[in-house]
């Protein structure tokens, strides 16, 4: 089985009745490159940058990043590489920020709240990724979600890095902003965010958890945590719709996108890009080659 399995590592992976699907890598830290290079990743749909920011004693300088975004990139140039900026909160403490105490860390201070909030934090990463796109190949996508209004935010402050580094002679090149769709309240507000922002990549580990109201790690209402109940295909579904009258292009970052029974409607929905960890990737590309 592995064998037969292989025969679809380098092979793009198309639907029986032509559409192409991107089936790319979910990934944390860069020694996972030649694990997602050997399981057929046609790239990297979600690199969390979260790792590199709890790794260490302190918070990891624009250089630091910079070199590790770069390294990414080469890496699957010219695959494209999608990198998140900073999803955390006070549920996973990092040495150098300070989270305040809260009663619901997954509906706090969080993901681009907490960035837009710190920009000393939040700019060294922009500037890094300005820095690392001379590659090419990089694009960038926002966490959490939740108004027209922090896209726009995030978009003065790329805009303000950007302009700060070419003053200062900087190497550096403008990047496709995307945002993960992950919370509700950016399924019904699809269609004023796609206006705005070049791609949709649906986060449906969060989607799921802020749809169903239920914690993703709390084991005993395990049984409300369920992607493929109705009310989180009908925000998914939305959502798609929403890509497609704005034009552009949606994929799934979540766990779901490897979930071979949910994968076809998702593909049915318009979806284009899969994006799941490197185990996953070879069944996921067969899957849609017998679709
Ligand atoms: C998600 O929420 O679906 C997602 C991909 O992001 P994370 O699991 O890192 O929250
Ligand atoms: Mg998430």
């Amino acid at each position: 089985a592995k064998a037969a399995l292989h025969h679809y590592r380098d092979l793009q992976p198309r639907t029986r009745d032509g559409r192409a699907i991107e089936v790319v890598a979910n990934l944390g830290a860069l020694n996972e490159i030649p694990l997602a290079r050997d399981a057929g990743a046609m790239g990297v749909g979600l690199f969390r940058t979260e790792l590199l920011f709890m790794q260490q004693r302190t918070l990891p300088t624009e250089d630091e990043q910079a070199a590790v975004y770069r390294q990414l990139a080469e890496a699957f140039h010219p695959y494209p590489v999608i990198i998140r900026t900073l999803d955390i909160g006070g549920d996973k403490p990092v040495a150098g920020i300070d989270f305040p105490r809260e009663e619901n860390p997954f509906l706090g201070w969080r993901g681009v709240r907490m960035c837009l909030d710190r920009p000393e934090i939040f700019k060294p990463q922009l500037r890094a990724l300005l820095r690392a796109a001379t590659v090419g190949n990089v694009r960038v996508m926002i966490p959490m979600i939740s108004e027209l209004e922090e896209v726009r935010r995030v978009r003065a402050l790329i805009t303000q890095c950007e302009a700060e580094l070419r003053a200062e002679g900087t190497a550096c090149a403008a990047f496709e902003l995307g945002i993960m769709v992950e919370t509700p309240a950016a399924v019904l507000q699809a269609d004023a965010l796609a206006a705005e922002v070049a791609f949709f990549s649906i986060g449906t580990n969060d989607l799921t958890q802020y749809v169903m109201a239920t914690d993703r790690a709390n084991a005993r209402i395990a049984s409300l945590y369920r992607t493929e109940h109705p009310a989180v295909m009908t925000a998914i579904e939305m959502t798609c719709h929403a890509a497609q009258r704005a034009g552009i292009w949606v994929g799934v970052c979540g766990e779901a996108a490897s979930n071979l029974d949910l994968l076809p409607r998702f593909i049915e929905m318009g979806v284009t890009e899969l994006s799941m960890s490197p185990a996953a990737i070879l069944a996921a590309k067969k899957r849609i080659c017998e679709l």
